[in-house]
């Protein structure tokens, strides 16, 4: 009979050292994987129990992580990424160009492009390893893509690679791999935080865009994930003098019909929202600071949005998601994302909005990374552009755009 490796079961001195609060799951999840070498059942249940949360969320959050497991390993320690091929992702083998196309951000143009010019991609990638005298390349795609992912394995298997080692590995897209330390500390299988991991690492790391650029030696143009309250969402390519309503037209204007464009946001999540009159500016222009946040990506709200709705739901997603090695960073961006909700459910109070410009600035001068420092970013610029509708909100207690008062929760 095969026999079980003995399990630590976690233990309630590791759940009582964390509060019971929701910023204290991923820490907790790190401990009690370190003691048992694996999350039991119970583990995640006590934890779950200790945090006020569903097993699932627990699961769903440490399931988003590649170096959690499940199971225990006969192997002890197991391999903090268990879904990567062994031997072609670590640098320790070698000098190696990646793709990373793993970034964890919703509208993502690597999507697009891993499904539709997958060839241009290996071959983008292939040309820099030969360039740069690589042995090996490899492909990290967000393994909740499979037809992408399928794709660009198919083209890796058709290229010539000319002795380079090549391997496409899916692993869960995570926002920090915006940030390259943070993925150069994700591709050692260590936690995805916003510090360069000592050395200097011997991988070179594109995205997916630049290297179709590379392949097609075309550096005029660029790639835009266009999306909200459009009519025709998604990914087009366009020059790189394109004004961000060339691209709004691109996306078939406004809907529903009738309605007119409030604010765009240039960059993702990371991105300041910015006023319909600023159209005519270029979509790459430094002001609108979507290519300083990385994201080519640019969303649409018509009038009926809300624009303390708007920097609450920015602020939630970049709570969830950043690392939270920093504590201002940590606790700013959660704290950031309550009081929003907390004025959009109609519990603000003139006092907080003095303590979002302050929490806003804090973050966006001392940030331990760019993305912390990017992260205030929709918050203080729709308080700028719109600071009516949060005053009203505090003040009055009303929505200018009729939507907030629902009583949205933060998950
Ligand atoms: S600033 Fe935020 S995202 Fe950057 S390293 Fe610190 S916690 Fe992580």
């Amino acid at each position: 009979m095969e026999s079980v490796p003995s399990v630590k079961e976690p233990t309630v001195s590791i759940l009582y050292r964390f509060p019971g609060e929701r910023r204290s799951l991923l820490p907790l999840l790190t401990e009690m994987q370190k003691e048992a070498g694996f999350l039991s059942e119970s583990a995640i249940r006590d934890i779950s129990l200790h945090l006020g949360l569903t097993d699932n969320e627990v699961y769903g959050v440490a399931s988003y992580y590649p170096w959690f497991r499940f199971a225990p390993s006969p192997e002890a320690p197991p391999e903090p990424s268990s879904e990567r091929s062994p031997g072609a992702t670590s640098p320790s083998g070698g000098a190696v160009v990646v793709c990373n196309a793993a970034r964890g951000e919703p509208g993502d143009v690597d999507r697009f492009l891993l499904a539709n010019q997958p060839a241009a991609i290996v071959q983008g990638l292939l040309r820099e390893a030969k360039r740069l005298g690589f042995g090996r390349a490899v492909i990290w795609v967000d393994a909740e893509w499979p037809t992408a992912a399928e794709r660009v394995t198919r083209a890796a298997g058709e290229a010539e690679k000319g002795g380079i080692v090549f391997a496409v590995v899916r692993v869960p897209g995570a926002f920090m791999h915006r940030d390259e330390a943070a993925f150069l500390k994700a591709f050692e299988g260590e936690r995805p935080i916003g510090d360069r991991p000592p050395g200097e690492p011997r991988v070179a790391v594109y995205s997916a865009e630049r290297l179709v650029r590379l392949a097609k030696e075309t550096r005029s143009t660029a790639l835009y994930a266009l999306g909200g309250s459009v009519r025709e969402p998604g990914a087009v390519q366009a020059a790189a003098d394109v004004t961000v309503r060339q691209l709004f037209e691109r996306a078939g204007g406004i809907i529903p019909t009738g309605k007119t464009l409030k604010a765009f946001q240039a960059g993702g999540p990371l991105g300041k929202w910015l006023p319909a009159d600023r159209l005519d500016e270029l979509a790459g222009a430094d002001s609108l600071g979507a290519s300083t946040c990385g994201s080519g990506s640019f969303q649409f709200a018509n009038v009926d949005a809300c624009a303390v709705d708007l920097a609450a739901r920015s602020l939630e997603f970049l709570s969830r998601n950043l690392c939270g090695k920093c504590a201002i960073c940590r606790e700013g961006t959660m704290q950031m994302a309550e009081i929003l909700c907390d004025i959009t459910r109609g519990k603000g109070k003139a006092a907080d909005l003095t303590l979002l410009v302050e929490l806003g600035e804090g973050l966006a001068t001392t940030g331990g990374c760019a993305l912390g420092r990017a992260a205030p970013n929709a918050l203080l610029s729709t308080m700028q552009a719109f600071r009516d509708e949060f005053d009203a909100h505090v003040r009055r207690n009303t929505c200018l755009a009729g939507r907030c008062g629902a009583g949205r929760e933060i998950p």
